[in-house]
């Protein structure tokens, strides 16, 4: 008798595949032919047909193919021998999607290095490494002197890794060949890690740090979360480097997290040098080889420890024992766009999943954090004075009402600065770069150079000569005469890092001024070897943000802040919180060392609230005030939000896209707050228009709830077709 065809029994299971699709279902296929799908399958890559494509997928389950779907097609390649996903990995990311309420395919896609997503073959974690046979450790003591003897005698004390010994041993590679006609030696596959050297002490804890250490320790036979709230130059990386030595002598893996400005060669020298295994790196500036590499050396619990941003979170951890977020604070960690997770966030419950302590620092915590820690769900640990010779910096604030003013600086700060290279110390000019940033204008009639496609001003550059906006990367060249009148007025207004270094440039003209920004320093390490060249000699340091974190300047005597007067009247809720991190950040770069620091606070408004609390009472009392001022106003953390964006040519489409989500929204809990449809921060952004619905509600199970029942609906919407939009959950800019 004839065999039915696998498509015609309901019951045979299939593969339910999360493709990287904007649509929120899994895809039934079925097993390339001759082959059945089996519950082992399921985290496996797989290539299957989608309309006249090829697309990469991952089987979420297997299962009874949904009722009817006639003409299953079936999957092209199983492109993995093993699941590529698995155990607590997979679960934690279908912890994400339901989270974010993005398609599973798209957070899978997400969490894979782009080789492993475009489905290439699984990279090689080995290196080739020489040993001897049993035959070669009896035979090596007969062999006469020569090439192959002294490689032998070398290779008696242990297998070598082939890189090693091209470095060390000339023509090796014929006597080994020589050594394996005989069958004394033999190549074998070993871990290919970087080469680590033997770990450097480091200074002796004191009591606060040594706490903290035993905090983490007495953690680690499961999940805890601790808070490690010190001060800058506190010590806490003693202490995350004393938790991961202990984390690797239980045998198992660490992951720490690092803001992107502070993964510097500098911290990952400082790592290496101190754990004495193999450290690896994981961040944007990597190749894609490299990065699969790392991922699959971690799946494959060959590595130990990872020092990475964000993207760093996806890593499998088979053999966990820690993780570690510095500047848990950080803007960073979360992603603005696609999968919009919080990688603090996901790392706790990964923590959690994987039944390991996760050690949060920071100078500046978060409102959210510091929240957990008075609510009990996260231990809190202090370190309350710096560590080793180091004095906190002296605070001043300046007044610069009525001030003449040079590039946004005043008499009194060119005297300090004066005074500080005087001494021989080093100065940093720290501009807040959410302060004004050079806008091109016309001193006749008021024309000023915006954006042809975006709700914004263009920024000048190159000395006056481009103009370029930081929204949509548009550029062009700036125009001789005003477009308006004619005139040839035109001037960069605003006092940008530029403008500040030509001021200081004119006013000391002995001494080095260095420009430090985006501008200046495209890559990672321009800015290392630019420092470097810097070196310890009096001179003047112009920057943004860049500069508030990462390299030590031990000759840093003074800092000085401006910019700072439009972070205190912002309309977003966090930029109080936001401008204090800056702050306290920035100042923290003072006087790291043996000599003391200042720190200069340039502004119009020195009575404001904010300046005074955090210079009376340090970031704590400003902490606390500003937690009870978002209890008041029912801000997170005492809220939970997800923002609804929509954006198109016209604004018509994306108001009644949000009107129709609001109705659905309104319907699944008429308890929701919804604010909008309103225009975005910025309303226009690459020639589109743009608008925002804000949820809100005091119960993140209701907002979850409510997004669960109303999101078929709303991808259902006809308004949806004719809109882009997104749902962020937990947005941090509004
Ligand atoms: P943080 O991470 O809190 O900014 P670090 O761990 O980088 O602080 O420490 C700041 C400086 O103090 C570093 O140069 C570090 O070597 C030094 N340091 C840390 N702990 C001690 C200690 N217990 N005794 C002496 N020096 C220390
Ligand atoms: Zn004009
Ligand atoms: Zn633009």
């Amino acid at each position: 008798m004839p065999q039915a065809p696998i498509q015609s029994n309901p019951s045979t299971p299939v593969w339910k595949v999360a493709l990287p699709l904007p649509l929120p279902r899994l895809f039934d296929y079925l097993p390339p032919e001759g082959e059945a799908a089996t519950e082992g399958d399921v985290g496996l890559r797989v290539r299957v047909p989608f309309g006249s494509r090829e697309l990469v997928g991952v089987v979420a389950a297997v299962a009874a193919a949904d009722g009817d779907s006639p003409d299953l097609k079936a999957a092209l390649d199983r492109l993995d021998p093993e699941p590529l996903f698995q155990g607590e990995l997979l679960e934690s990311l279908r912890w994400l999607a339901r989270y974010t309420h993005a398609p599973l395919g798209e957070v899978l896609a997400t969490a894979l290095p782009a080789p492993l997503r475009r489905g290439e073959p699984l990279p090689d974690t080995h290196a080739w490494a020489w040993q001897l046979t049993e035959a070669g450790l009896t035979a090596r003591e007969r062999l006469r002197a020569g090439k192959p003897r002294r490689l032998a005698d070398r290779l008696a004390a242990g297998p070598c890794d082939e890189d090693l010994l091209d470095e060390s041993e000339d023509d090796w590679r014929s006597a080994a060949r020589a050594l394996a006609k005989r069958g004394l030696a033999e190549r074998a596959a070993i871990p290919a890690v970087p080469r680590a050297p033997a770990p450097q002490p480091g200074p002796a804890l004191n009591a606060e740090q040594q706490a903290a250490v035993d905090a983490v320790t007495a953690a680690s036979g499961g999940f805890a979360a601790l808070l490690l709230d010190g001060v800058t130059g506190s010590g806490k990386t003693e202490v995350y480097l004393h938790a991961i030595a202990d984390c690797l002598a239980r045998g198992r893996q660490a992951l720490v997290l690092v803001p992107e400005i502070g993964l510097t060669p500098q911290t990952l020298a400082r790592f290496r040098a101190r754990l004495g295994v193999p450290v690896h790196a994981l961040h944007s500036g990597l190749g894609d080889g490299e990065r699969a590499r790392t991922w699959m050396a971690f799946a494959r619990g060959e590595a130990r420890v990872v020092v990475g941003t964000r993207s760093a979170v996806f890593l499998p951890l088979p053999e966990a024992g820690l993780i570690v977020i510095d500047e848990e604070h950080d803007g960073s960690f979360k992603q603005l766009d696609g999968i919009r997770y919080h990688a603090r966030d996901f790392a706790l419950v990964r923590g959690k999943a994987l039944g390991v302590p996760v050690l949060l620092g920071s100078a500046t915590p978060s409102l959210e954090s510091l929240r957990n820690a008075q609510a009990g769900r996260f231990q809190h640990l202090r370190l309350r004075e710096r560590a080793g010779a180091a004095q906190p910096p002296r605070v001043r604030v300046i007044d610069v009402r009525k001030r003449p003013l040079d590039a946004g600086l005043s008499p009194e700060l060119f005297d300090a600065i004066g005074h500080a290279l005087d001494a021989d110390g080093q100065v940093l000019v720290f501009k807040n770069r959410r302060g004004y940033a050079p806008v091109l204008i016309c001193h006749d009639c008021g024309w000023s150079a915006q954006c042809q496609r975006c709700d914004a001003p263009m920024t000048v550059h190159g000395g006056g000569r481009r103009l370029q906006c930081h929204h949509c990367g548009a550029r062009r060249p700036a125009p001789d005469a005003c477009p308006d009148c004619g005139g040839l007025a035109l001037q960069a207004q605003g006092a940008g890092t530029e403008r500040i270094e030509e001021a200081l440039t004119a006013r000391f003209p002995d001494v080095p001024v260095l420009r430090i920004d985006r501008g200046t320093t495209q890559r990672r390490d321009a800015l290392e070897q630019h420092l470097a060249r810097f070196g310890s000699e009096r001179g003047i340091l112009v920057g943004t943000q860049m500069l508030a974190k990462g390299h030590d300047l031990p000759q840093l005597t003074l800092v000085a802040v401006v910019g700072i007067d439009e972070g205190l009247f912002s309309a977003d809720f966090r930029a109080p919180e936001k401008l204090a991190q800056l702050l306290i950040q920035v100042a923290g770069r003072a006087g790291r060392a043996q000599r003391p620091g200042e720190v200069l606070l340039q502004t119009h408004h020195p009575a404001h609230p904010l300046l005074a609390t955090l210079l009376a009472g340090g970031y704590g009392a400003f902490a606390d005030n500003e937690l009870a001022q978002r209890e008041e106003a029912g801000f997170p953390p005492f809220a939970h939000l997800a923002m609804l964006r929509a954006e198109a040519r016209h604004t018509d489409a994306c108001e009644a896209f949000l009107r129709a989500a609001r109705e659905r929204l309104r319907d699944a809990d008429p308890s929701l707050e919804l604010h909008g449809p309103l225009p975005a921060p910025m309303p226009r952004r690459a020639g589109y228009q743009r608008m925002q619905l804000l949820l809100s509600s005091p119960e993140r199970r209701t907002l979850h709830a409510s997004l669960d029942s109303a999101l078929p609906a709303i991808y259902a919407l006809p308004e949806a077709r004719k809109v882009r939009w997104s749902l962020d959950v937990d947005p941090l800019d509004l």
